[in-house]
């Protein structure tokens, strides 16, 4: 059996951090089974989901690395739950309920004061044909509930182990609004049983869903996938992130200048077994790959952390795999530069250290010890000895060393106190323009 998953976005707004790391498990379990990956939109929501926000999902995935192998829309599919949903009715497992809004929160609300659990009490089920005809004459439109078995639904979850729970604690779902539009649940089983899917990777807040849904499946005679529920990430300060999505969605994190792979490193190993670690490509990530070692406990996400974890991929990360992406400089500017980037777009700054205009700063006591460094620099052309002869020159000529010996050097040449190894920045600089950084002072 070839697995296929899923990854099912509602388009009411961009996907972020916490749903993008439902993605990336969907797509390393695809990739790492040789199985198949599904973009399923979840837009019954026809007021709410957006075009524009399918659209800006894809190019999100797309950024991540992740190839959808189907794509497909809940909005085009309404005849399908139709049908299901006609074959719910006749089993009697879908049945129709008047009550409003207003009704059913006054129910609630006596439930709760008389300590009852506040779950549907089926009241519609005991209507005649007589009583619910004289609702409709009224003009009252049915929304249509789905009829729990009112037992332990079992699962083994591939992350959380065995699972337990009874639905009887809970309220038989809407399936249906009274205006015949779905809610979430039905178009989800009957996509996951029409596509096939074999495993449903999501948050620990669809655990319930689940129980509900495993009935359904029954209840529609379909094959009831694989399940496992990851936990869900917190801030740095154990609360949940939702105020601080909209600066976590991908495409902000994208413009905030961060690699993909660092977003998806970090995505793929938060709250594993694994160390969190800088990943250039998937490769290494669909090798490591196991349901088993993640945990269980909340994820902690921290912003500093992936800002870490983003410098420290742009420091391993050969000339090839930004070459595209830097618009001056060859390879030995990047591995000149590298190491001191946070971001790729920190490479313009020290491509202007390196060729643009820099004010070279020449304390008063080091003015003769510039001098004397200008006059002994080797001539062109200039490799990546250049600086060790040059300084060892300079060296036995002042007797200055360590400390003393470079940092008026880097100062003068570049400016700056701190910044990549003078070896190799000094070819890059060149000849003439050091010639003249000596001696502007
Ligand atoms: N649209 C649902 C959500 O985003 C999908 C849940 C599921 O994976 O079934 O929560």
């Amino acid at each position: 059996m070839t697995p296929v998953l899923r990854f099912a976005p509602s388009p009411t707004g961009r996907i972020h951090i916490g749903n993008s790391r439902t993605a990336i498990l969907n797509w390393l379990f695809a990739r790492k089974s040789g199985g198949s990956f599904v973009l399923r939109y979840d837009d019954t929501d026809l007021e709410r989901s957006k075009q524009e926000f399918a659209d800006g999902i894809a190019q999100d995935l797309d950024w991540l690395g992740i190839a959808p192998d189907r794509v497909e829309y809940q909005s085009k599919r309404f005849a399908v739950y139709d049908a299901a949903a006609e074959k719910l009715k006749a089993s009697g497992r879908l049945y129709p309920c008047y009550e409003t809004a207003d009704e059913l929160e006054r129910r609630r609300k006596r439930q709760l004061a008389r300590h009852q659990p506040p779950v549907y009490d089926r009241a519609a089920l005991k209507l005649t044909v007589e009583e619910r005809q004289a609702l409709e004459a009224q003009g009252r439109k049915a929304h249509w509930r789905f009829k729990l078995e009112h037992r332990i639904v079992e699962w083994d979850d591939l992350i959380r182990k065995a699972q337990h729970i009874d639905t009887t604690n809970l309220s038989d779902p809407v399936l249906v609004r009274e205006d015949g539009t779905y809610l979430y649940t039905l178009p989800s089983v009957v996509d996951d049983i029409d596509f096939g899917i074999t495993h449903v990777i999501r948050g620990e807040d669809h655990v319930v869903n689940t129980a509900v849904q495993i009935e359904l499946f029954e209840a529609l005679g379909g094959k009831v996938p694989n399940f496992a529920h990851h936990s869900l990430l917190t801030g740095a300060d154990g609360q949940g992130l939702s105020k601080r999505l909209g600066s976590l969605s991908i495409a902000s994190l994208r413009e905030q200048g961060l690699e993909a792979m660092a977003v998806v490193s970090h995505a793929a190993l938060l709250g594993t077994s694994d160390s969190i670690h800088p990943c250039a490509d998937y490769r290494e990530l669909i090798d490591g790959f196991d349901l088993h070692k993640l945990s269980r406990a909340p994820a902690r996400f921290d912003e500093n952390e992936l800002r870490g974890l983003n410098a420290r991929l742009l420091h391993m990360l050969p000339y090839a795999a930004v070459k595209d992406r830097l618009a001056f400089g060859d390879e030995a500017f990047w591995l000149a530069v590298r190491g001191n980037l946070s971001t790729l777009a920190d490479a313009q700054y020290w491509h202007n250290i390196v060729s643009g205009m820099v004010t070279p700063i020449v304390a008063e006591a080091d003015r003769d010890f510039i001098k004397t460094a200008a006059r002994l620099l080797p001539e062109a052309p200039w490799t990546g000895d250049t600086w060790k002869a040059w300084t060892e020159a300079v060296k036995a000529e002042t007797g200055r060393k360590g400390k003393a010996l470079f940092m008026p050097l880097r100062l003068a040449l570049t400016g700056l106190d701190h910044g990549p190894e003078l070896a190799l920045l000094l070819p890059l600089i060149g000849r003439e323009r050091v010639v003249e950084r000596l001696s502007t002072n």
